[in-house]
Protein backbone atom coordinates (compact mmCIF):
# COMPACT_ATOMS: atom_id res chain seq x y z
CA UNK A 1 0.00 0.00 0.00
CA UNK A 2 1.41 3.24 -0.98
CA UNK A 3 1.27 5.99 1.69
CA UNK A 4 1.35 9.91 0.74
CA UNK A 5 3.95 11.75 0.65
CA UNK A 6 3.80 15.41 3.00
CA UNK A 7 3.87 17.66 0.46
CA UNK A 8 2.58 15.95 -2.62
CA UNK A 9 -0.69 16.32 -3.91
CA UNK A 10 -3.33 13.78 -4.57
CA UNK A 11 -3.09 12.54 -7.70
CA UNK A 12 -6.97 11.93 -7.80
CA UNK A 13 -7.57 14.59 -6.05
CA UNK A 14 -5.33 17.42 -7.35
CA UNK A 15 -7.40 20.44 -6.58
CA UNK A 16 -7.25 19.56 -2.97
CA UNK A 17 -4.21 21.01 -0.35
CA UNK A 18 -0.83 19.42 -0.77
CA UNK A 19 -0.51 16.82 2.56
CA UNK A 20 0.74 18.75 5.43
CA UNK A 21 4.48 18.28 5.86
CA UNK A 22 4.33 17.23 9.53
CA UNK A 23 1.34 14.08 8.77
CA UNK A 24 3.25 11.44 8.13
CA UNK A 25 6.21 10.91 10.31
CA UNK A 26 3.51 10.98 13.56
CA UNK A 27 2.92 7.83 15.31
CA UNK A 28 -0.38 6.01 14.80
CA UNK A 29 -2.70 5.58 17.99
CA UNK A 30 -6.14 3.58 17.44
CA UNK A 31 -8.20 4.33 20.08
CA UNK A 32 -11.95 2.34 20.88
CA UNK A 33 -14.51 3.64 22.91
CA UNK A 34 -17.19 1.46 24.14
CA UNK A 35 -21.11 1.94 24.34
CA UNK A 36 -21.03 3.43 28.06
CA UNK A 37 -18.37 5.95 27.13
CA UNK A 38 -20.78 7.23 24.53
CA UNK A 39 -23.60 6.80 26.02
CA UNK A 40 -24.91 10.35 26.16
CA UNK A 41 -24.07 13.73 24.37
CA UNK A 42 -22.31 14.94 27.57
CA UNK A 43 -20.00 11.97 27.95
CA UNK A 44 -19.31 12.08 23.82
CA UNK A 45 -17.90 15.19 24.42
CA UNK A 46 -15.23 14.20 26.96
CA UNK A 47 -14.52 11.72 24.58
CA UNK A 48 -13.75 14.44 21.80
CA UNK A 49 -12.10 16.58 24.98
CA UNK A 50 -9.80 13.28 24.97
CA UNK A 51 -9.06 12.47 21.62
CA UNK A 52 -8.32 16.02 20.89
CA UNK A 53 -5.67 16.02 23.74
CA UNK A 54 -3.87 12.94 22.21
CA UNK A 55 -3.86 14.57 19.15
CA UNK A 56 -2.45 17.80 20.78
CA UNK A 57 0.34 15.45 21.94
CA UNK A 58 1.75 14.68 18.20
CA UNK A 59 -0.68 11.78 17.42
CA UNK A 60 -2.34 10.84 14.44
CA UNK A 61 -5.09 9.46 15.88
CA UNK A 62 -8.08 7.13 14.63
CA UNK A 63 -10.88 6.63 16.63
CA UNK A 64 -13.44 3.70 16.84
CA UNK A 65 -16.76 4.20 18.25
CA UNK A 66 -19.51 1.24 19.79
CA UNK A 67 -23.39 2.24 19.71
CA UNK A 68 -24.60 4.49 22.34
CA UNK A 69 -25.22 2.77 25.63
CA UNK A 70 -27.60 0.41 25.27
CA UNK A 71 -28.45 1.15 21.35
CA UNK A 72 -27.58 -2.76 20.22
CA UNK A 73 -29.39 -4.27 22.27
CA UNK A 74 -32.58 -2.07 21.84
CA UNK A 75 -32.04 -2.40 18.10
CA UNK A 76 -31.82 -6.21 18.69
CA UNK A 77 -35.47 -6.19 20.56
CA UNK A 78 -37.03 -3.96 18.16
CA UNK A 79 -36.38 -6.09 15.69
CA UNK A 80 -37.74 -9.23 18.02
CA UNK A 81 -40.76 -7.46 18.18
CA UNK A 82 -41.28 -7.47 14.76
CA UNK A 83 -40.09 -11.29 14.35
CA UNK A 84 -38.71 -13.93 16.58
CA UNK A 85 -35.98 -15.00 13.39
CA UNK A 86 -35.16 -12.34 12.02
CA UNK A 87 -33.08 -12.61 9.04
CA UNK A 88 -29.59 -12.01 9.89
CA UNK A 89 -28.81 -9.82 6.79
CA UNK A 90 -31.71 -7.66 7.65
CA UNK A 91 -30.73 -7.37 11.58
CA UNK A 92 -26.97 -6.34 10.67
CA UNK A 93 -28.75 -3.49 8.15
CA UNK A 94 -30.66 -2.68 11.69
CA UNK A 95 -27.72 -3.09 13.97
CA UNK A 96 -25.26 -1.16 12.24
CA UNK A 97 -26.89 1.65 12.60
CA UNK A 98 -25.75 2.13 16.37
CA UNK A 99 -22.22 3.00 15.92
CA UNK A 100 -23.20 5.35 12.59
CA UNK A 101 -24.88 7.35 15.12
CA UNK A 102 -22.44 7.39 16.91
CA UNK A 103 -19.29 8.17 14.93
CA UNK A 104 -21.30 11.09 12.76
CA UNK A 105 -21.68 12.85 16.48
CA UNK A 106 -18.42 12.21 17.75
CA UNK A 107 -16.95 13.67 14.47
CA UNK A 108 -19.58 17.15 14.86
CA UNK A 109 -18.35 17.35 18.54
CA UNK A 110 -14.41 17.08 17.38
CA UNK A 111 -15.64 19.80 15.16
CA UNK A 112 -16.91 21.87 17.79
CA UNK A 113 -13.43 21.43 19.37
CA UNK A 114 -11.61 23.24 16.05
CA UNK A 115 -10.34 19.57 14.78
CA UNK A 116 -11.00 18.45 11.01
CA UNK A 117 -12.58 15.28 11.46
CA UNK A 118 -14.12 13.01 9.61
CA UNK A 119 -15.96 9.67 10.07
CA UNK A 120 -16.38 6.56 7.71
CA UNK A 121 -18.53 3.16 7.90
CA UNK A 122 -16.66 -0.13 8.23
CA UNK A 123 -17.05 -0.75 4.48
CA UNK A 124 -15.84 2.85 3.75
CA UNK A 125 -13.01 1.83 6.08
CA UNK A 126 -12.36 -0.87 3.83
CA UNK A 127 -13.34 -3.88 6.46
CA UNK A 128 -13.50 -6.74 4.54
CA UNK A 129 -15.46 -9.90 5.74
CA UNK A 130 -17.27 -12.91 4.60
CA UNK A 131 -20.18 -13.09 3.83
CA UNK A 132 -21.28 -14.67 7.34
CA UNK A 133 -24.27 -12.46 8.57
CA UNK A 134 -23.78 -11.32 12.60
CA UNK A 135 -20.81 -12.81 13.31
CA UNK A 136 -18.61 -11.95 10.21
CA UNK A 137 -14.59 -12.59 10.25
CA UNK A 138 -12.37 -9.82 8.95
CA UNK A 139 -10.88 -11.47 6.35
CA UNK A 140 -8.63 -8.03 5.38
CA UNK A 141 -8.34 -4.32 6.06
CA UNK A 142 -7.57 -2.07 2.43
CA UNK A 143 -7.94 1.28 5.15
CA UNK A 144 -6.46 3.23 2.09
CA UNK A 145 -9.48 6.01 2.63
CA UNK A 146 -8.25 6.15 6.34
CA UNK A 147 -4.62 6.50 5.39
CA UNK A 148 -5.68 9.37 2.91
CA UNK A 149 -7.42 11.54 5.39
CA UNK A 150 -4.83 11.32 8.16
CA UNK A 151 -2.15 12.33 5.62
CA UNK A 152 -4.18 15.47 5.54
CA UNK A 153 -4.11 16.01 9.60
CA UNK A 154 -7.57 15.00 9.99
CA UNK A 155 -8.92 12.93 12.72
CA UNK A 156 -10.92 9.70 11.46
CA UNK A 157 -13.19 8.00 13.28
CA UNK A 158 -14.62 4.46 12.26
CA UNK A 159 -18.02 2.87 13.02
CA UNK A 160 -17.46 -0.13 15.00
CA UNK A 161 -18.65 -3.74 14.89
CA UNK A 162 -19.28 -3.70 10.74
CA UNK A 163 -17.44 -4.39 7.72
CA UNK A 164 -18.69 -5.29 4.07
CA UNK A 165 -18.91 -8.95 2.94
CA UNK A 166 -17.13 -9.97 -0.67
CA UNK A 167 -20.85 -9.65 -1.87
CA UNK A 168 -21.03 -6.13 -1.06
CA UNK A 169 -23.35 -6.85 1.71
CA UNK A 170 -23.31 -4.81 4.93
CA UNK A 171 -22.14 -7.15 7.99
CA UNK A 172 -21.51 -7.51 11.80
CA UNK A 173 -18.69 -8.82 13.64
CA UNK A 174 -20.56 -10.38 16.90
CA UNK A 175 -20.99 -8.70 20.11
CA UNK A 176 -18.42 -6.97 21.27
CA UNK A 177 -17.22 -6.43 17.61
CA UNK A 178 -15.99 -2.70 18.13
CA UNK A 179 -12.69 -4.27 19.83
CA UNK A 180 -12.09 -6.05 16.72
CA UNK A 181 -12.51 -3.44 14.40
CA UNK A 182 -9.98 -1.46 16.54
CA UNK A 183 -7.17 -4.24 16.73
CA UNK A 184 -7.68 -5.32 13.12
CA UNK A 185 -7.16 -1.36 12.06
CA UNK A 186 -4.29 -1.12 14.43
CA UNK A 187 -2.81 -4.15 12.89
CA UNK A 188 -3.24 -2.65 9.07
CA UNK A 189 -2.24 0.81 9.96
CA UNK A 190 0.70 -0.24 11.67
CA UNK A 191 -0.10 2.03 14.73
CA UNK A 192 2.55 1.81 18.20
CA UNK A 193 -0.52 0.10 19.92
CA UNK A 194 -4.84 -0.02 20.67
CA UNK A 195 -6.04 1.72 23.56
CA UNK A 196 -9.73 0.04 24.38
CA UNK A 197 -11.73 2.56 26.52
CA UNK A 198 -14.74 1.16 28.85
CA UNK A 199 -16.08 1.63 32.33
CA UNK A 200 -13.66 -0.68 33.97
CA UNK A 201 -9.92 0.14 33.90
CA UNK A 202 -8.80 -2.95 32.51
CA UNK A 203 -9.19 -6.90 33.06
CA UNK A 204 -10.07 -8.26 36.39
CA UNK A 205 -9.05 -12.03 37.64
CA UNK A 206 -13.09 -12.67 37.53
CA UNK A 207 -16.18 -10.10 36.79
CA UNK A 208 -15.96 -7.97 39.85
CA UNK A 209 -19.58 -7.45 39.72
CA UNK A 210 -19.58 -11.35 40.28
CA UNK A 211 -16.85 -11.73 42.65
CA UNK A 212 -16.17 -8.24 44.81
CA UNK A 213 -12.72 -9.13 45.61
CA UNK A 214 -11.80 -10.07 42.19
CA UNK A 215 -7.89 -8.68 41.51
CA UNK A 216 -7.10 -5.85 38.41
CA UNK A 217 -4.34 -7.63 36.26
CA UNK A 218 -1.75 -5.07 35.24
CA UNK A 219 -0.76 -7.57 32.38
CA UNK A 220 -2.63 -10.68 30.58
CA UNK A 221 -0.91 -13.06 27.71
CA UNK A 222 -3.09 -13.13 24.66
CA UNK A 223 -3.08 -17.18 24.87
CA UNK A 224 -4.96 -16.70 28.50
CA UNK A 225 -7.00 -13.64 27.24
CA UNK A 226 -7.85 -15.96 24.60
CA UNK A 227 -8.95 -18.51 26.41
CA UNK A 228 -10.69 -16.14 28.78
CA UNK A 229 -12.72 -14.53 25.81
CA UNK A 230 -13.64 -17.41 24.12
CA UNK A 231 -15.45 -19.12 28.27
CA UNK A 232 -17.89 -16.05 28.62
CA UNK A 233 -15.67 -12.86 29.68
CA UNK A 234 -16.77 -9.81 28.49
CA UNK A 235 -13.92 -7.31 28.56
CA UNK A 236 -12.72 -7.97 25.59
CA UNK A 237 -13.96 -9.42 22.33
CA UNK A 238 -12.44 -12.66 21.27
CA UNK A 239 -11.84 -12.43 17.67
CA UNK A 240 -9.77 -8.66 18.68
CA UNK A 241 -7.37 -11.01 21.03
CA UNK A 242 -6.87 -13.16 18.12
CA UNK A 243 -5.42 -10.34 15.68
CA UNK A 244 -3.90 -8.37 18.48
CA UNK A 245 -1.43 -12.32 18.82
CA UNK A 246 -1.20 -12.26 14.90
CA UNK A 247 -0.09 -8.92 14.44
CA UNK A 248 1.83 -8.57 17.98
CA UNK A 249 -0.36 -5.32 18.72
CA UNK A 250 -0.28 -4.68 22.03
CA UNK A 251 -3.61 -3.91 23.64
CA UNK A 252 -3.76 -1.35 26.36
CA UNK A 253 -7.29 -1.53 28.33
CA UNK A 254 -8.54 1.51 30.55
CA UNK A 255 -11.30 3.42 32.02
CA UNK A 256 -12.39 6.26 29.83
CA UNK A 257 -12.70 8.77 33.48
CA UNK A 258 -11.25 8.38 36.64
CA UNK A 259 -8.67 5.62 36.65
CA UNK A 260 -4.90 5.60 35.25
CA UNK A 261 -4.59 1.59 35.88
CA UNK A 262 -4.67 -0.30 32.94
CA UNK A 263 -4.10 -4.10 31.87
CA UNK A 264 -1.70 -4.39 29.24
CA UNK A 265 -2.49 -7.43 26.75
CA UNK A 266 0.79 -8.53 25.10
CA UNK A 267 2.70 -11.34 24.14
CA UNK A 268 3.87 -12.75 27.52
CA UNK A 269 1.94 -12.48 30.98
CA UNK A 270 3.67 -11.41 34.24
CA UNK A 271 6.67 -13.87 34.17
CA UNK A 272 6.43 -15.47 37.53
CA UNK A 273 3.20 -17.18 38.41
CA UNK A 274 2.74 -20.08 40.74
CA UNK A 275 1.51 -23.24 39.41
CA UNK A 276 -2.26 -24.20 40.24
CA UNK A 277 -3.25 -20.92 40.79
CA UNK A 278 -5.77 -19.11 38.40
CA UNK A 279 -5.16 -16.29 36.30
CA UNK A 280 -8.49 -15.71 35.92
CA UNK A 281 -12.44 -17.53 36.13
CA UNK A 282 -14.40 -16.07 33.18
CA UNK A 283 -18.35 -17.44 33.46
CA UNK A 284 -21.26 -18.37 30.51
CA UNK A 285 -24.37 -18.36 31.89
CA UNK A 286 -26.13 -20.41 29.69
CA UNK A 287 -24.68 -22.37 26.85
CA UNK A 288 -26.46 -24.96 25.00
CA UNK A 289 -25.78 -28.65 25.29
CA UNK A 290 -26.36 -30.86 21.59
CA UNK A 291 -25.79 -34.36 22.19
CA UNK A 292 -27.24 -36.92 18.87
CA UNK A 293 -26.11 -40.25 17.25
CA UNK A 294 -26.01 -38.50 14.02
CA UNK A 295 -23.02 -36.66 14.50
CA UNK A 296 -21.69 -35.72 11.13
CA UNK A 297 -24.77 -34.54 9.46
CA UNK A 298 -25.68 -32.13 13.00
CA UNK A 299 -22.47 -31.22 12.08
CA UNK A 300 -23.11 -30.29 8.60
CA UNK A 301 -26.18 -28.22 9.69
CA UNK A 302 -24.20 -26.73 12.45
CA UNK A 303 -21.90 -25.53 10.20
CA UNK A 304 -24.17 -23.74 7.41
CA UNK A 305 -26.22 -22.11 10.19
CA UNK A 306 -22.56 -20.68 10.76
CA UNK A 307 -22.55 -21.69 14.33
CA UNK A 308 -19.40 -21.46 16.77
CA UNK A 309 -18.55 -24.75 19.05
CA UNK A 310 -16.57 -24.03 22.18
CA UNK A 311 -16.48 -27.72 22.81
CA UNK A 312 -17.20 -31.11 20.79
CA UNK A 313 -16.21 -34.44 21.31
CA UNK A 314 -17.40 -37.02 18.81
CA UNK A 315 -17.12 -40.96 18.88
CA UNK A 316 -18.48 -42.96 16.24
CA UNK A 317 -21.03 -41.01 14.77
CA UNK A 318 -22.32 -39.71 18.74
CA UNK A 319 -21.65 -36.10 19.10
CA UNK A 320 -21.22 -34.31 22.48
CA UNK A 321 -21.57 -30.46 21.42
CA UNK A 322 -21.73 -26.84 23.31
CA UNK A 323 -22.65 -23.46 22.19
CA UNK A 324 -23.46 -20.22 22.87
CA UNK A 325 -26.27 -18.18 21.59
CA UNK A 326 -24.28 -15.52 20.98
CA UNK A 327 -24.47 -14.02 17.93
CA UNK A 328 -27.57 -16.84 16.82
CA UNK A 329 -30.68 -14.27 16.74
CA UNK A 330 -32.36 -16.53 14.56
CA UNK A 331 -31.82 -20.22 16.44
CA UNK A 332 -34.77 -21.26 16.57
CA UNK A 333 -34.29 -21.91 13.02
CA UNK A 334 -31.16 -23.79 13.20
CA UNK A 335 -33.07 -25.60 15.64
CA UNK A 336 -35.78 -26.73 13.80
CA UNK A 337 -33.15 -27.47 11.03
CA UNK A 338 -31.23 -29.99 13.50
CA UNK A 339 -34.61 -31.69 14.39
CA UNK A 340 -34.70 -32.65 10.82
CA UNK A 341 -31.57 -34.51 10.61
CA UNK A 342 -32.37 -35.96 13.90
CA UNK A 343 -35.71 -35.90 15.96
CA UNK A 344 -34.46 -37.86 18.62
CA UNK A 345 -31.58 -34.83 19.07
CA UNK A 346 -31.22 -34.21 22.61
CA UNK A 347 -31.38 -30.20 23.51
CA UNK A 348 -29.96 -28.24 26.53
CA UNK A 349 -29.86 -24.71 27.98
CA UNK A 350 -30.63 -25.25 31.51
CA UNK A 351 -26.83 -24.77 32.33
CA UNK A 352 -23.78 -22.30 32.11
CA UNK A 353 -20.36 -23.01 31.86
CA UNK A 354 -17.75 -21.70 34.47
CA UNK A 355 -13.64 -21.34 33.21
CA UNK A 356 -10.34 -20.96 35.02
CA UNK A 357 -7.63 -20.17 33.51
CA UNK A 358 -4.02 -20.42 34.01
CA UNK A 359 -0.68 -22.49 33.22
CA UNK A 360 -0.86 -25.93 33.58
CA UNK A 361 -4.31 -26.02 35.32
CA UNK A 362 -5.96 -28.90 33.64
CA UNK A 363 -3.14 -30.86 33.73
CA UNK A 364 -3.82 -31.38 37.76
CA UNK A 365 -6.09 -34.33 39.03
CA UNK A 366 -5.34 -33.54 42.11
CA UNK A 367 -6.67 -30.15 42.15
CA UNK A 368 -9.42 -31.13 39.59
CA UNK A 369 -10.53 -33.79 42.59
CA UNK A 370 -10.61 -30.47 44.89
CA UNK A 371 -12.24 -28.50 42.96
CA UNK A 372 -14.99 -31.14 42.21
CA UNK A 373 -15.32 -31.80 45.79
CA UNK A 374 -15.39 -28.28 47.42
CA UNK A 375 -18.24 -27.21 44.76
CA UNK A 376 -20.14 -30.39 46.20
CA UNK A 377 -19.62 -29.68 49.78
CA UNK A 378 -21.39 -26.01 48.62
CA UNK A 379 -23.99 -27.56 47.58
CA UNK A 380 -23.66 -27.18 43.50
CA UNK A 381 -23.84 -29.47 41.27
CA UNK A 382 -21.05 -29.45 38.71
CA UNK A 383 -21.94 -31.62 35.37
CA UNK A 384 -19.99 -32.17 32.67
CA UNK A 385 -15.69 -31.36 32.88
CA UNK A 386 -13.19 -30.28 29.79
CA UNK A 387 -9.67 -29.33 30.23
CA UNK A 388 -6.94 -28.46 28.10
CA UNK A 389 -3.42 -27.55 29.75
CA UNK A 390 -4.31 -23.96 29.87
CA UNK A 391 -8.02 -24.61 31.37
CA UNK A 392 -10.70 -26.32 33.13
CA UNK A 393 -14.20 -25.63 32.26
CA UNK A 394 -17.04 -27.17 34.70
CA UNK A 395 -20.96 -27.18 33.55
CA UNK A 396 -23.31 -26.26 36.16
CA UNK A 397 -26.86 -25.65 36.41
CA UNK A 398 -27.25 -21.52 35.02
CA UNK A 399 -28.38 -20.48 38.64
CA UNK A 400 -25.14 -21.71 39.99
CA UNK A 401 -22.86 -20.08 38.03
CA UNK A 402 -22.69 -16.81 39.61
CA UNK A 403 -22.07 -18.85 43.39
CA UNK A 404 -19.54 -21.64 41.51
CA UNK A 405 -17.76 -18.10 40.00
CA UNK A 406 -17.00 -17.14 43.45
CA UNK A 407 -16.18 -20.46 44.93
CA UNK A 408 -13.59 -20.95 42.00
CA UNK A 409 -12.55 -17.69 42.36
CA UNK A 410 -11.75 -18.03 45.88
CA UNK A 411 -9.85 -21.10 45.50
CA UNK A 412 -7.70 -20.78 42.80
CA UNK A 413 -7.01 -17.07 41.88
N1 LIG B 1 -22.49 -2.24 19.69
C1 LIG B 1 -22.05 -3.61 19.55
C2 LIG B 1 -22.50 -4.42 20.75
O1 LIG B 1 -23.17 -3.89 21.62
C3 LIG B 1 -20.59 -3.73 19.34
C4 LIG B 1 -19.70 -3.25 20.46
O2 LIG B 1 -20.16 -2.58 21.37
O3 LIG B 1 -18.52 -3.54 20.44
O4 LIG B 1 -22.23 -5.58 20.82
MG1 LIG C 1 -17.47 -4.08 24.41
Amino acid sequence: MTKPTAGSTDPLSPWLPPYPESASDKPIIVQKYGGSSVADPERLKQVAQRVSDTVKQGHRVVVVVSAMGKTTDQLIALAKSVTQTPPRRELDMLISSGERISMALLAMALSELQHDAISFTGSQSGILTNDRHSGARIIEIRPVRIQDELARDRVVIVAGFQGMSYKREVTTLGRGGSDTTAVALAAALQASHCEIYSDVDGVYSADPRVVPEAKHLAEVSYREMQELADHGAKVLNAQAVEWAQRAGIVIQARKTHGSTRQTLVQADGPPERERGRATAVAAAAQVVDVATRRGPEVLRVLGEAGVQLRHLGLHDQQLAATLTLDDLPDFARTQAALRAVDPALELRDDQGMVTAVGPGLGSDPQLLARLLHELAQAGLHPGRVTTSPLRISIWLPTTEVQPATRLVHGLLC
